[in-house]
């Protein structure tokens, strides 16, 4: 990790300097992309985030074509490239374990750009790969806002500090509290009830292949990223509470010839000795901003994992904002409550049409019964994995433009 931890005063007293002086909470995709975006357009935007030391568990990503973008501005597209794998095949294995349909997603995304896997931490890595200033174990207790800006109160070990930002980015994921320090009204949830483990298996000879199997009341996910397989093995929560052991055994009656890729994502699952679990529910918060405060990546919207798209999302509105922040540092620029507004009215509609996506997807792949399976299994066989991804490729046929969205904004001041 190119990450490079600083106590929050040196990065406060360069933003101070800057004529659009910004807070970002949360170095997470959104509020890293975002950072360095910002940094490479001169500005010193501060940086902070909430864990210590080992960072996050890490877990594997599939990367959509719409992050090529903000890779291409930061100069790290190749450094991207050398850190992750191309998916070119998606494998659907039935509800017994027969492999049903594979596709080919490099001919489906091919004319966009490059689908790719990554591990979470290798994606970071690519993304800091310039200087990454981060002041960790810091986190925000108070938000004030005024018209000309906001004062936050920064807590940092036992040190409080407040500092006077232009604008603040609330990038601080699904489980945001920064959220709730400018929320009117709690954000929307869909809980489906399923909750999951998140391991990793080791590398096969198939490494530009996603699998999934869909099982009767279950799913196993494998995505490679490189060097490793990322599973995912689920399931409705009152099935999984039991624990690893119970559970897999569980699959493995009900699956007699899972193939070699998902019996070693089985197996990982029990060798690893504290496998992370994920419960599965989203969230959707009732607005993205205040007059200079704005939700970025998953504490605006956070994703079930079905359609694999929050972190493309998160990496596309990181974009989409930093584009449109350059414009509130020119003087004559739209004012900063204005651009804010106008990146909602632009960026939301988007974000949550990828989040219907991933929400649809899940009734479709969490099922319950044997019935539902089989006939879900006719369907996938008949239908090509084009129609699942039918409302993301809409998206990346129309990729959202900053200089428009400024445009609207300019003409509402
Ligand atoms: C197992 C798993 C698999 C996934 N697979 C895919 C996939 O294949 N494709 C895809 O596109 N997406 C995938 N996602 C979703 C993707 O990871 C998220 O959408 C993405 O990480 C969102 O980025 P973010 O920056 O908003 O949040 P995060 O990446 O979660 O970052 C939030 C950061 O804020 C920090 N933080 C939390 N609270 C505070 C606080 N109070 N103060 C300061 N910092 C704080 C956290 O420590 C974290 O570093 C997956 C998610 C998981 C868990």
């Amino acid at each position: 990790m190119s990450f490079i931890e600083t106590p929050p005063h040196g990065q406060l007293e360069a933003a101070a300097q800057d004529s659009l002086p910004t807070l970002i909470v949360g170095a997470g995709i959104a509020g890293t992309t975002l950072a360095q975006l910002l940094r490479q357009s001169g500005q010193h935007p501060v940086l902070i985030e909430r864990s210590t030391g080992g960072r996050h568990p890490g877990y594997m990503l599939a990367l959509m074509p719409m992050v090529d973008r903000a890779f291409d501005d930061l100069g790290v597209r190749e450094a991207y490239r050398a850190r992750s794998v191309p998916l070119d095949r998606y494998r659907v294995r039935s509800h017994t374990g027969r492999p049903i349909r594979t596709e080919s997603m490099a001919r489906l995304l091919a004319r966009y750009g490059d689908y790719r896997g990554i591990s979470r931490g290798a994606l970071l890595d690519a993304l800091t790969t310039d200087r990454a200033p981060v002041s960790t174990g810091t986190t925000v207790t108070h938000l004030q806002e005024d018209t000309d800006g906001v004062t936050a109160t920064l807590r940092t070990g036992a040190e409080e500090i407040t500092a006077r930002f232009a604008v603040v980015i609330i990038a601080d994921g699904i489980g945001s509290t920064t959220r709730d320090l400018v929320a009117t009204e709690p954000p929307a949830r869909v809980d489906t009830g399923w909750g999951g483990w998140v391991v990793w298996a080791p590398p096969d000879e198939e490494m530009d292949l996603g699998e999934e199997l869909w099982g009767t009341d279950f799913m196993v996910a494998t995505y490679p990223v490189a060097g490793a397989i990322g599973v995912f093995l689920g399931a409705a929560r009152e099935h999984t509470q039991a624990g690893p052991e119970a559970f897999v055994a569980r699959v493995r009656r009900q699956v007699r010839a899972p193939g070699a890729r998902m019996d070693a994502a089985l197996q990982a699952v029990l060798d690893d000795p504290d496998p992370y679990y994920w419960p599965l529910s989203d969230v959707r918060a009732a607005r993205w901003t205040t007059g200079r405060t704005v939700l970025l990546g998953d504490a605006a919207a956070g994703f079930l994992p079905t359609a694999g798209i929050g972190a493309g999302m998160a990496m596309e509105s990181a974009w989409m904002l930093a584009r449109m922040l350059a414009h509130g540092t020119r003087d004559g620029g739209p004012d900063i409550p204005s651009l804010l507004s106008s990146f909602e009215v632009y960026q939301r509609p988007r974000v949550e049409a990828a989040q219907d996506n991933s929400r649809t997807l899940a009734r479709w792949m969490f099922g319950r019964s044997r019935v539902w399976a089989t006939v879900r299994d006719l369907a996938v066989r008949l239908a090509s994995v084009t129609f699942a991804l039918g409302p993301i490729r809409k998206l990346l046929d129309d990729l959202p433009d900053p200089d428009a969205a400024v445009r609207r904004s300019a003409t509402h001041r």
